[in-house]
Order: C-alpha cells, then structure tokens, then sequence
C-alpha cells in the first residue's frame, strides 16, 4: 500500500544531511510511483509532486529533523492541504426541509450511507426523513425501509404499483416525499437513489432530473474506496452533470487507504464529508483529512483511537495509567486488568489495533490484529481476577506454587498463566522504553 510505500521511499533519504536536489529527486520518484500505485489520479499526483518539491527545496535543514523526517512532514502537510479542513458541513435551503441527493453507482453503498447519515443527523439533532426513489428494484426500497426501523427514522414509502418503474413515479416519489417531510416537521430529507452498474444515459437523466425537481441543497457522491481509480472516474461524470457538493467514501475499513480520496476531491473539487467504516449504522464518521492523511502515510490513525478511547474511557484512568505506563516503575497487573476492562468497552480489540501506525514500536501490531481471538482477553481477566492483591500488586512474587492455584482458580493451565506473566513483562518494559524517549517521541516530533 501506499504507507508501506513512501515508508520505503523516505528510507533513501535517511541519515543524509541536507536536503539538495539530488537527493529529493531520488525521494520525488519514489512518492510519485507510490501514489500513482495507491490510484491516485496522475494530474493530482504532479500537481502534489511539483508543491513537495518546491517546498521542500525551500526548506532549512534543521537539526530537530532529519531530511527523511522532513520530507515525511512536507507530504503530510501537503495532502492535508489538498484535501482540506472541516468538511462535515451541510447546506440548508432556507425553506425545509433540505434535500440531500445521493448519488453513485450500484453497490457503492447509498443505501447504507443514506441510513448512517439519517443516524448521525438525528443525534446532531435534526429530524431526517429518508425516502428511497430506486423503483427499479423493490428490494432496494425494502433494504431502505429495514435500515430506517433498524434506526428508528422516518421514512416515506409512498405507492408504486406494477410496471411503474420509470422515471415519472421516480419524480412523484421524491415530490410526494418532500411534501411529506414538510408536513411531518422533517428538516432534511435524504434522497436515497438507483444506481446502476455503470454510468449509462438514463440513469444519468433521471439523476438530472431529480435535481431539477428536488432542488437540492446537498448532492453527495457515494463511493466505495475499494474500487480505486473506478471511483474516481465516476466521481467525475456525476461531478461533470451534476456538480456534487461533496463525496462519502466507503468501505474504509477494508485495504482502501485512501488514494481515492485524494483523487476524488482534486478532479471534482468537491470535500470529502464522511467515511464508511463497516456495515452497521454506526459505523460512519466525519472526515478529518489529517487522519486520513496519517493513516495513508502510515502513522496510523491515532487522533481518532484517541477520541473513540476519550468517548468511551474514563479519561482520568487512561492518563494515569499511560503516566504509570510510561514512568520507571511501570504498571501493575491491576492497572493492566483495569485497561483490560476499559478497552472492551472501546470494542473489538480487532478494530483498535488496526489504527495503530504501522511503524516504530507498534509495527506489526496491525497484522498481529488478525489473530486476536477475542476470547483471550476473557481468560487474562479471569486469570489476573484469581490472584490475591499482593500478587497483583507485585508479580515477582508469583512463584510456581501460586502459578498452579491461579490457574486452578481461573479454570486456566498453568502454562497460560506463564503466558500471561511473560507478555506483561514484555509489555511493561516496551512501555518503559518508549516512556524513555524512544520511538513514540520520535514520531510525535516528525509529526508536529
Ligand atoms: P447501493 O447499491 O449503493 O445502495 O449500496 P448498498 O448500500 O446496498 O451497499 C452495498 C454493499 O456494501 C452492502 O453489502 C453493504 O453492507 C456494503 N457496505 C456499504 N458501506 C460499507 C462500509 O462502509 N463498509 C463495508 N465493509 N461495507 C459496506
Ligand atoms: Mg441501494
């Protein structure tokens, strides 16, 4: 991918000490292989290529950074600025309800999206009303319905009766669908739409149209960021007819790093406004460009573990833990049990590793996160759960003797409890050595 990628390509520069043309072209060429290789579009690849350049050229060598570091910094920035800030933002027609179109191919995930943004709406306060204008298949409209009785949202199903799959009832659904919402005190109302499975002429009228009638005040373009440069193209023709007000990508949760996105906002112009993480409702957030950014490059997306883990950690005991962690006398086994508790709160141990940066001391860990079995974190807490306080307060005095009753206690053999015992050593010392100014630092320093 691409992180792996311009990880190697910054490894060229390394332990250089200034930053001259020659060097930076050696760097140039390998950013420029990589993005075009993560599928972003060509004219946004020299484009981004010739600012790195010029900034980088521009530069002081400083003795905080090292050139490698430096460059990291410089495309960090410059994505950032490509993609933009606070994009999460509706526009409102001045009469409601205001009408959101989504667009995009089949199977790109409108439907989903549609429901994910009908919940995020609805728990910023609004009162969305979803409606689905897909009278081609009525399994669409009957995936819309379970979507908004899943999230408990309005929906207008309005009449279709047989072989009035066409664009006319299209148009009547939507109307009726507006008029409705107006009645109900509705102010949004998302318009879910068909897709097809390319662009074809029809489809690309009937969308023409329910713009021309809806008069919307946001079109979104759905795209699954899986499809890469397909996305791209496709953002284009929908930008090209309908002048979209922003994109959604979907499907981040999958190997997707997110050259589409790059790519989407530089040829439409457009934001992007959300990112779908996964099948459930939930699973949906706001765009934060930096992240984004980070996670592509291969730092990983920490800004958003640290929120989720803000949201649903009690924030005193996560600092004081990471103060022990970090600190000489590292944690006890009863800290690591209480962290234990609190990360089952934050989900799956899956979905929490996988936004570790994939480099410096965590490097693996993202891989390791295929094999978690959930179950082991049950068998740890009960394990810890079977000692006495003394012994959780200081493992060194957990001789063999203790070790057999433990795991008698915990229904455990004696070699899990060896297991547990060797990787909470392990994990107290790698916390020590960051905490001493190792490689956490080291990237907070290449990242500010
Ligand atoms: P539509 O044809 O554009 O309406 O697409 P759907 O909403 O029916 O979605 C197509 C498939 O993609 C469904 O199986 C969805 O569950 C799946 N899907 C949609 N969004 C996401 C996402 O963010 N992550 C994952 N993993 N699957 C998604
Ligand atoms: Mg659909």
């Amino acid at each position: 991918n691409l992180s792996d990628k311009l990880q190697r390509s910054f490894k060229t520069l390394r332990g250089q000490g200034t930053i001259t043309d020659d060097n930076i072209a050696e760097a140039l060429r390998e950013i420029r292989l990589a993005l075009l290789e993560s599928d972003v579009n060509l004219a946004v690849v020299t484009d981004l290529v010739e600012h790195i350049r010029t900034r980088a050229l521009g530069t002081q060598v400083t003795t905080a950074l090292s050139p490698s570091e430096q460059i990291v910094k410089i495309v960090h920035d410059e994505l950032v600025n490509l993609l933009g800030k606070d994009t999460a933002r509706f526009q409102k027609s001045s009469q409601p309800p205001s009408v959101i179109l989504m667009a995009g191919l089949q199977g790109s995930g409108k439907t989903t999206t549609s429901g994910k943004l009908a919940q995020w709406l609805k728990k910023a306060g609004h009162r969305p009303m979803l409606v689905s204008v897909d009278v081609y298949r009525p399994a669409a409209r009957e995936q819309l319905a379970i979507v908004a009785r899943t999230i408990s949202a309005q929906l207008y199903e309005g009449k279709l009766t047989d072989g009035e799959a066409n664009t006319d009832s299209v148009l009547r659904l939507a109307k009726e669908a507006k008029r409705e919402a107006a009645s109900f005190g509705c102010d949004i109302l998302i318009v879910d739409t068909a897709g097809r499975n390319q662009i074809d002429a029809a489809l690309m009228d009937e969308m023409a149209a329910l713009k021309k009638q809806l008069n919307p005040s946001e079109i979104l373009f759905v795209a699954d960021a899986m499809t890469g440069q397909d996305a791209v193209n496709s953002a284009k023709a929908f930008n090209d007819l309908l002048t979209i007000t922003g994109a959604i990508l979907t499907k981040m949760d999958g190997d997707a790093r997110g050259g589409a996105a790059l790519s989407i906002r530089h040829v439409t112009g457009a934001p992007i406004k959300f990112l779908g993480t996964g099948e459930k409702p939930d699973a949906f957030e706001p765009f934060h460009p930096d992240r984004i950014v980070s996670r592509i490059m291969g730092m990983g997306d920490i800004a958003t573990l640290l929120e989720r883990a803000e949201e649903k950690l009690d924030r005193g005991k996560a600092e004081q833990f990471a103060k022990k962690a970090l600190s000489g006398d590292g944690f006890s086994l009863d800290d690591f049990r209480d962290q234990l508790r609190q990360i089952k709160k934050m989900g799956s141990m899956q979905s929490i590793l996988k936004m570790l940066p994939s480099v410096g001391p965590f490097a693996g860990m993202a891989q390791a996160a295929e094999n978690v079995d959930e179950k082991q974190f049950t068998r740890v807490e009960s394990i810890i759960n079977s000692m006495t306080d003394k012994e959780r307060k200081d493992h060194e005095i957990i001789n063999g003797n203790r070790r057999k009753r433990i795991a008698r206690g915990s229904g455990t053999t004696v070699q899990d409890v060896n297991n547990l015992l060797r990787q909470y050593a392990q994990m107290r010392k790698m916390f020590k050595t960051i905490g001493g100014g190792g490689g956490i630092k080291a990237q907070q320093r290449m990242m500010s």
